[in-house]
């Protein structure tokens, strides 16, 4: 979009300005050099460039210029790209190409949600249409709804990882068919199960027509799981005399599968109903199976013939290792699913694993960090945090003052941020609650600065952050030691409930400092989210335990000097040490829901007026908070390395994508 709308004269002044020429030079130059750095030889029978690991995900949050996520399992997937290229694993991902993407965020004056749509159009993306040796364009087909559809293939370049995005917007399909591939998470059912065909089904087609051969199918998250089908379908198709069960040994020596929730209500269940008329007669015959059967393989426990067709159990039934993503998460996965396994005598024996989410972190570490690593480790500065050690070292010996200059300096950058997305003149929204004439007071760089960003849903507990309100704003108007909060969130559009919560976090006393110490930032976004992890003091996630699968944000914050500031869950369980940030109440687990709500707010309550707040705001004479400091390198030396997707990727590559 940017090389479309740039106007030829300015590009010919850019061509005049020699160090603008010399940077781009520089940059194509580092560019070319990371993508030419030969693949070393792996010493591992699989995955190979022949045989690479084709990783299926349902969105990917690669770069805001490319809207086609949601939220977390998009970045993470996206990140897990990065990581694969900068590893250099051979690693080719399937995805869908949505024409409106997610919903764009705005708040109206009663504090009530408002949702849109953007039209994208792929001319203006950093997509590329796949053609093959004929120059034709590649499509695949899948049957649905009685018809043949077909989906177009698109490439886009991950660093050395080619990520193909499927779109049913074709000429030849009817007007319904073009608008599967349309809003992501968006649709009813019905558009959901056709969704993930053209995902699962069409995804291994395409592998097929581009000759690409996995050694391993890795599905993130159950919206994939339909491919499984579609191999079985192959394996019979090719070996005459095959049976299902037959078939299914030998997907599942192929196909690994990574759960990302830890409610049964986020996993997709569809009503056999709908799920039976989504799929042919004949395709089921061509699975050699009859209709009963097939519905069975996406039932948790097979005698129970109500049960809707859940993605999670033909996931976990077709592949040969399952995984969640923290520890905790592993253990509440594997309590989840016994009931798959009635022959298990408890839920330590169920064959769930897992691995521990992680983050890019050239992509969410800050220039300005970047810069005083480059600084005092060279360029390769993002290898060495790879090696604990050398890391640890490293950091430990940045003087205190280089670290809290840097952070002021993203905290300001956050600050102007903030006043941006909130006046009136700059944003030209005249609809919104963010519309403000003066914004010169709003936001401190010398106040406690705390940021909560992540989905409006009940068990993220936005509602405990002010379930005792006098409290809360007497924190923020203190006049010696005051906390601002920047907020951020999207609510499912659906979700009442979720918009109710949002709605009275915005109808908050308009008599105190909270109005210049309060913001909430529309339309929470893989932008926003940089601004906000750089920036904050304090990252604050305060989940119902144990909901937070893993949560990635804090990660992100802390390897940038945030500290976290959140309740046992996830991946803080793994990544406190008493040092290195802020932990909320304890692990036990053995309240009423209640119960537990109202010791977890009193808890955060209790470690803001005890601990956090006396900790930030005390200085040495030069003016620095030497303590916090402390914390805060503790966190760069402990977190980075631990939750840095270079260690996500290697595990999975020892412990899941390897032949075991
Ligand atoms: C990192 C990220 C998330 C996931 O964060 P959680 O900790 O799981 O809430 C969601 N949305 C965006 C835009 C992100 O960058």
């Amino acid at each position: 979009m940017f090389l479309t709308r740039v106007k030829r004269l300015r590009l010919w002044q850019k061509a005049a300005d020699s160090s603008y020429v010399q940077r781009l030079q520089a940059f194509e130059a580092k560019f070319n050099e990371y993508l030419a750095t030969p693949i070393p030889p792996s010493e591992r029978k699989r995955p190979t460039v022949g045989n690479p690991i084709a990783y299926f995900c349902a969105e990917y949050g690669v770069h805001n210029s490319l809207p086609n996520y949601s939220g977390g399992l998009g970045i993470l997937a996206g990140d897990h790209l990065k990581s694969a290229s900068d590893l250099n694993l051979p690693l080719v991902a399937i995805g869908l190409l949505y024409r409106y993407g997610y919903f764009r965020q705005k708040v109206d004056h009663d504090g009530w949600q408002q949702e849109s749509y953007n039209d994208i159009f792929q001319s203006h993306l950093a997509v590329t249409p796949v053609f093959d040796a004929n120059g034709e364009r590649v499509t695949v087909s899948v049957h649905i709804r009685g018809r043949e559809v077909a989906a177009q293939a698109w490439l886009a370049k991950v660093g050395r990882i080619p990520l193909y995005l499927l779109d049913t917007n074709l000429p030849q399909n009817g007007d319904v068919d073009r608008f599967i591939t349309g809003h992501l998470y968006g649709g009813d059912t019905e558009t959901r199960i056709v969704q993930e065909k053209v995902l699962g089904i069409g995804g291994v087609r395409l592998l097929r027509k581009l000759g690409v051969s996995p050694s391993v199918f890795h599905l993130n998250e159950g919206h994939a799981a339909f491919s499984t089908l579609e191999l079985a379908r192959e394996h019979i198709a090719a070996n005459e005399g095959a049976s299902f069960a037959g078939a299914v040994n030998v997907v599942r020596a192929q196909c690994v599968f990574t759960t990302h929730t830890p409610v049964a209500a986020g996993n997709d269940v569809f009503p056999t109903k709908i799920l039976s008329e989504c799929f042919s007669d004949s395709y089921i015959e061509s699975l050699k199976l009859t209709a009963s059967e097939f519905l069975a393989l996406g039932r948790a426990d097979l005698s129970d013939d109500s049960e809707g067709f859940g993605m999670t159990p033909l996931a976990i039934r077709m592949c040969r290792s399952a995984n969640g993503v923290s520890e905790k998460h592993g253990e509440v996965s594997r309590e989840l699913w016994l009931k798959m396994f009635p022959d298990l005598a408890d839920a330590g024996a169920v064959p769930i694993t897992s691995v521990t989410n992680g983050v890019h972190p050239p992509t969410w570490i800050a220039p300005v960090f970047q810069q005083l690593y480059e600084q005092h480790l060279g360029t390769s500065w993002h290898e060495v945090i790879r090696d604990e050690e050398t890391w640890a070292t490293a950091v430990n010996f940045l003087p205190d003052a280089d670290v809290w200059r840097a952070h002021q300096t993203l905290k300001n950058l956050l600050i102007a941020f903030v006043r941006y997305r909130t006046k009136a003149d700059e944003t030209g929204e005249h609809d919104t609650i963010n519309e403000r004439e003066n914004v010169k007071r709003l936001f401190s760089p010398d106040v406690l600065t705390i940021g909560f960003a992540r989905r409006v849903a009940a068990y993220k507990r936005w509602d405990l952050i002010f379930s005792d309100l006098p409290r809360l704003l007497k924190m923020v108007d203190d006049s010696e030691r005051p906390v601002q909060f920047v907020f951020a969130g999207k609510a499912h559009p659906q979700d009442r409930t979720a918009k109710k919560i949002l709605q009275e976090l915005m109808s908050i006393n308009h008599d105190s400092n909270w109005q210049k110490r309060a913001v909430f930032i529309e339309d929470y976004d893989q932008e926003v989210a940089r601004y906000l992890v750089h920036g904050v003091d304090v990252w604050m996630n305060v989940p119902r335990r144990p909901m937070e699968a893993s949560g990635t944000s804090g990660m992100k914050a802390a390897m940038n000097g945030g500290l976290n500031f959140s309740i046992l869950d996830g991946w803080w369980i793994e990544g406190y040490n008493g040092q290195n940030g802020f932990a909320i109440g304890d692990l036990r687990e053995d309240m009423p829901e209640e119960e537990m709500d109202a010791a977890d707010a009193e808890a955060m309550y209790t470690t803001l007026e005890n601990d956090l707040i006396p900790a930030y705001y005390s200085k040495d004479e030069a003016g620095l908070p030497r303590e916090w400091i402390a914390r805060m390198k503790n966190s760069l030396v402990t977190l980075t390395p631990q939750f840095s997707s270079d260690r996500m990727l290697t595990d999975y590559l020892n412990r899941i994508y390897d032949e075991v």
